[in-house]
């Protein structure tokens, strides 16, 4: 059922229920469909009603396009120099580091595997390796972890 509103040359706006659209164009041409005011048949849709629109409306209307990824502005940042709070971060993780590990410079991998097999001290240490070497530690089973190294905060 759809609920017309409608309009006789008279100028009373009625409301009136038809099966369709069709069925009010085949009632209004022959002359069925009358103004309950005057008894006119020269009716004519008025707007439909807010609610009929409403629904044919969402009907045909195609989805709402996906929201722009969340992602693009951290991406753009990313590809950028580092953020503020990723530089912050890599410069407390790196004041830790040298806090609680010994520097064993370019000696790093020999030093990994000694620990590693027990004939050094256990314990951490931290320093310069090539991306062989660290290959190599991994290979071996000796977890390393390789760490953009930002300059410290206090300069
Ligand atoms: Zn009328």
């Amino acid at each position: 059922m759809i609920r017309f509103s409608l309009r006789c040359d008279n100028g009373h706006e009625f409301e009136s229920w038809f099966k369709d659209g069709a069925a009010y164009d085949r009632m209004a041409a022959a002359g069925l469909v009358e103004c309950p005011v005057c008894g006119d048949t020269r009716v004519a849709k008025a707007l439909m009603t807010p609610a009929i629109a409403k629904v044919r409306g969402a009907k045909g209307r195609p989805e709402a396009p996906p929201p722009a990824a969340a992602a693009t502005p951290t991406a753009r940042a990313a590809a950028g120099p580092l953020p503020a709070q990723v530089l912050a971060l890599l410069q407390r993780m790196r004041a830790e580091i040298e806090r609680s590990c010994d520097y064993v410079g370019a000696d790093f991998a020999e030093e990994a595997r000694r620990i590693h097999y027990g004939e050094a001290e256990a314990r951490g240490i931290y320093g310069e390796a090539s991306e062989e070497e660290a290959e190599a530690l991994r290979e071996e089973g000796i977890e390393v972890a390789r760490l953009p190294w930002v300059p410290r905060s206090d300069g």
